[in-house]
């Protein structure tokens, strides 16, 4: 089963409990207004399968405190995710947290299938009309589903507001030398980065809809 991968990172800090294996994928479908990971919604050039991701990630679920799924918009590629989820299951203990733009109620069949396989969901579209208080999202109509006792356990802590010792970012260099954020930066605060490097002769590149990245 193939899927289109935008990129994969160890440790993520920012999505969820410990340091994290984040894996993004590519294409979205959905498009939310203020979106910042637009570099995530066409169907992008990477593709492998699902037993190459799992090959590549199986150093890392050693160390790993905890996976976050996100992209993109994974269950847009349902058929990959599953099958990643029985292998990432199958591989590790720790808990496996997921970012959808879909709501729960539209990803009940899903759910149901992917049964016990998700131990907790950040659900709902980002909405840059709202405000952004709560911790682990980027607007406050999102919602954090706590699916099985390991996501209780581990997640639980985040049904809270944001607080300033919140990390907001991670930030990745990939193989050519370009520079990623994860995480869920607060409002602006790209846009603050943006002009501070500019006054400074460098150049960041936004990729943004409006803003936002989760
Ligand atoms: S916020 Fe998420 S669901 Fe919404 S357009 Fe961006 S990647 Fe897609």
């Amino acid at each position: 089963m193939d899927l289109s991968l935008s990129r994969v990172h160890f440790p993520v800090t920012t999505l969820g409990p410990g340091r994290r294996l984040g894996i993004w994928f590519q294409g979205c479908s959905i498009r939310c207004p203020g979106c910042i990971s637009a570099d995530t919604w066409g169907p992008g050039q990477r593709r492998l399968s699902t037993a190459q991701l799992l090959d590549q990630i199986t150093p890392w679920l050693d160390v790993a405190d905890g996976i976050t799924i996100s992209g993109g918009e994974p269950f847009d590629q349902f058929d990959a995710l599953i099958r990643l989820l029985q292998g990432l299951r199958r591989l590790s203990q720790v808990d496996i947290l997921v970012y959808s733009g879909y709501s729960l109620e539209h990803l009940d069949d899903q759910l149901r299938q992917a049964n016990g396989l998700i131990d907790a969901l950040i659900s709902d579209p980002y909405d840059e009309a709202l405000s952004q208080t709560m911790a682990l999202r980027g607007s406050d109509n999102q919602r954090l589903n706590l699916l099985t006792p390991l996501g209780r356990a581990r997640l639980g802590d985040f049904e809270r507001l944001l607080m300033t010792t919140d990390k907001a970012l991670d930030l990745m260099f990939d193989e050519t030398g370009s520079v990623w954020m994860a995480g869920i930066p607060r409002r602006g605060d790209l846009l603050r980065l943006r002009d501070l490097l500019q006054d400074q002769g460098h150049q960041l590149q936004i990729s943004a809809h409006a803003s936002r990245r989760r």
